[in-house]
């Protein structure tokens, strides 16, 4: 694969260059800029300039509003309430989640909920905003159909990932952020593009057998991780992305979407705890000791810790080179 080396200032540049020549005011390009070179910074190749083309869908088929202005509201001290107003999530979360960090550490716990967002990023950039603040954080968003229940060969769930991150004070947190998919759909989407197979387990054609062929399972249907123990994670990651925000199912957000290939509309629910507020003063020590023997255990690493040691690497990023023309293409 022949690639060209960016470093994160360029490749932030680049991203806010076809943002704003492509309907985004400043706001809306820094606040997505932020969040794709991020991912680049840390080795989320499947949420970083990997996703410009679909942004970029969005924007000029006009279903998402690169000019939007988040409104928040405080339904109740500890229920806050982002409308994005159809923008993309990252400037919405920007707007709520200072919001409701405030609110977790007056109240012990608070929850967020996004609504009129396209959500197409990671979830980590949330859960570790809340973290690195002393809090609990959990996050989780629906998207398009693309798995099918346990026991079924159609697709229902999307594949709703769900991000958990414990604070460690003076250290980077415990953190984990996945699809309750057997794979990401981006990941499947660039194992195609690289001609490799998949792991078998991890998704059917569109006949309903299983294959290992990411580019037949991109045509067919996902599966969910750990059979129905992940299939009914998933279902709850819809039940509360879109049951408790009031936004749309993955079937409603595709049965409303234009088929640009851009983020669908959809919602987003945060939740943050204070541990202060509900462990007591001593639980940096007392949790410390857990992560300390996990630590420890033979063939045991903990979650989030190959994004944070990427992230101490601030040299240039080997970024596909095929992958750059299109995005510069899109610089119109
Ligand atoms: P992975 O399967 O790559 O990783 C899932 C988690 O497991 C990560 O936190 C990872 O940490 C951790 N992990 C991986 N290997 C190990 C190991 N050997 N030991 C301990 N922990 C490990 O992620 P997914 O492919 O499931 O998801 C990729 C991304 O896609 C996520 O950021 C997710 O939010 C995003 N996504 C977004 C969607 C959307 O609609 N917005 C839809 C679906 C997915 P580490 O990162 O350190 O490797």
């Amino acid at each position: 694969m022949s690639t060209v080396d960016l470093t994160l200032d360029e490749i932030s540049a680049l991203i806010i260059r076809v943002m704003l020549a492509n309907g985004c005011d400043d706001e809306n390009a820094s606040a997505l800029a932020d969040i794709m070179t991020r991912a680049e910074r840390d080795g989320s190749h499947s949420h970083g300039l990997f996703r410009v083309p679909g942004y970029v869908k969005a924007l000029r088929s006009g279903k998402v509003n690169g000019k939007a202005k988040p409104t928040v509201t405080k339904i109740t001290p500890a229920v806050i309430q982002v409308d994005g107003h159809g923008c993309f999530a990252p400037i919405a979360q920007a707007a709520g989640l200072p919001v409701l960090a405030e609110a977790a550490k007056e109240i012990g716990i608070g929850a967020l909920s996004l609504i009129g967002v396209h959500h197409f990023a990671s979830l980590w950039p949330e859960t570790e905003y809340l973290a690195d603040r002393g809090l609990v954080g959990i996050a989780c968003t629906a998207y398009m159909p693309a798995v099918a229940p346990a026991g079924s060969t159609t697709a229902l769930f999307g594949t709703n990932p769900i991000s958990f991150a414990w604070p460690r004070p003076g250290s980077t947190p415990v953190v984990y952020d996945m699809a309750t998919a057997s794979m990401a759909m981006g990941d499947i989407q660039i194992a195609a593009r690289d001609g490799r197979t998949v792991p078998a387990g991890t998704g059917l054609d569109q006949d309903g057998n299983p294959t290992t062929d990411p580019a037949k399972i991109a045509k067919g249907v996902l599966l969910p991780f750990g059979g129905y123990k992940g299939s009914a994670i998933s279902m709850m990651v819809e039940l509360l992305a879109a049951g408790l925000t009031g936004e749309q199912f993955s079937f409603e957000a595709k049965e409303n979407d234009n088929g640009d290939g851009g983020p669908a509309r959809g919602g987003e629910m945060i939740l943050a705890m204070s541990p202060d507020i509900i462990a007591g003063p001593d639980w940096p020590e007392h949790v410390e000791g857990f992560v300390a023997k996990l630590n420890e255990m033979d063939g045991v690493r903990l979650p989030g810790a190959r994004r944070h040691k990427n992230r101490l690497d601030t040299g240039a990023r080997a970024v596909n080179a095929a992958l750059l023309e299109t995005i510069e293409g899109l610089v119109t």
